[in-house]
């Protein structure tokens, strides 16, 4: 079942339709075709689970697929900016490289970006888009913050005689693109699936809040970022994809609720906070939002 209702900005919630009929409030809370744009885009007519959606968590997925839940307009804009970027590329293909494209198997579908010469004179290279948070760009990058000491210390106050310390930018931490390596590899293999060998994978990151005083603390002074992806063995992904969805199936089939997703799939509970779709029927979500209330 897809998204059917808007939260607008006081918490009230509507039927897309009705919302995109007539506001009840005097003015919009965003232009009309940016809410049309948004209802679209949460709503793609895709049967089977998607490579993204295998990727997240099976309870998740099970959720927003079987529920009718509610989104707000405001916090998904993001994903307009995502469908933006990948619709200018795709106009600039010049019928040389490939673009935007469906493929299928047995298990799962996904659209890959861009497969071609895309960034030198070698063929066969696939190239993901991605429009992400400085933050995400920081752990994708392997940067983190380490204190060091200065080598002074505290002449008065309560730290007296104690060392002084100061943040710096290390750039040799482990890369977190476990996600984006997992997607591109499955695109990979259907790619040559279909016969079109992929040579290299790369993931062109355009960062959402460059510019930022927060950007350059988390030591992200591009606006954009090539990232290496590397192979991950067909039978490894192939089995992770395939394990995934024949739970999801099998929750379909029993109308069971899937087990909890993982801690990584849960973004250590902030995805169940603030972010899961379908975390108002999530009873683990539920427990999360109590502990807060009475926190
Ligand atoms: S336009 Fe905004 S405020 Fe009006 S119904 Fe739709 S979501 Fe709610
Ligand atoms: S609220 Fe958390 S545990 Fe529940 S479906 Fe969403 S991500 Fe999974």
């Amino acid at each position: 079942m897809p998204a059917t209702q808007f939260i607008c900005p006081d918490g009230q919630r509507i039927s897309m339709l009705q919302c995109l009929t007539a506001c009840p409030i005097q003015i919009r809370c965003m232009f009309l075709p940016t809410l049309r744009a948004i209802a679209k885009s949460v709503n793609r007519p895709i049967a089977e689970p998607t490579v993204t959606e295998l990727i997240a968590g099976v309870r998740e997925t099970y959720l927003k697929k079987t529920t009718s839940y509610a989104v707000s307009p405001q916090r998904v804009l993001y994903a307009l900016q995502g469908q933006a970027v990948h619709t200018l590329h795709e106009r600039c293909t010049q019928g040389e490289i490939l673009s935007e494209i469906r493929l299928k198997d047995q298990i799962t579908s996904g659209q890959f970006d861009l497969y071609g010469k895309i960034l030198d004179t070698q063929e066969g290279v696939l190239g993901d888009l991605k429009v992400t948070s400085s933050y995400k760009l920081m752990k994708a990058l392997g940067i983190y913050k380490q204190k060091i000491t200065t080598g002074e210390v505290y002449k008065t106050g309560l730290k007296k005689g104690q060392l002084k310390y100061r943040t710096i930018l290390c750039k040799d931490g482990v890369r977190h693109v476990w996600d984006w390596a997992v997607q591109l590899n499955y695109y990979r293999m259907l790619l040559e699936e279909a016969g079109f060998p992929v040579e290299r994978m790369y993931i062109q990151a355009l960062c959402r809040d460059s510019g930022l005083r927060i950007a350059a603390e988390r030591g992200i002074d591009q606006s954009l970022y090539i990232i290496p992806i590397y192979k991950i063995s067909n039978q490894w992904i192939e089995r992770y994809f395939r394990k995934k969805a024949a739970l999801l199936q099998q929750a379909r089939e029993t109308h069971r609720l899937p087990p909890i997703c993982s801690s990584r799939e849960r973004w250590q509970d902030r995805k169940c906070l603030d972010y899961c779709d379908g975390r108002e029927f999530c009873p683990y979500s539920q427990k999360l939002q109590q502990f807060r209330k009475v926190g």
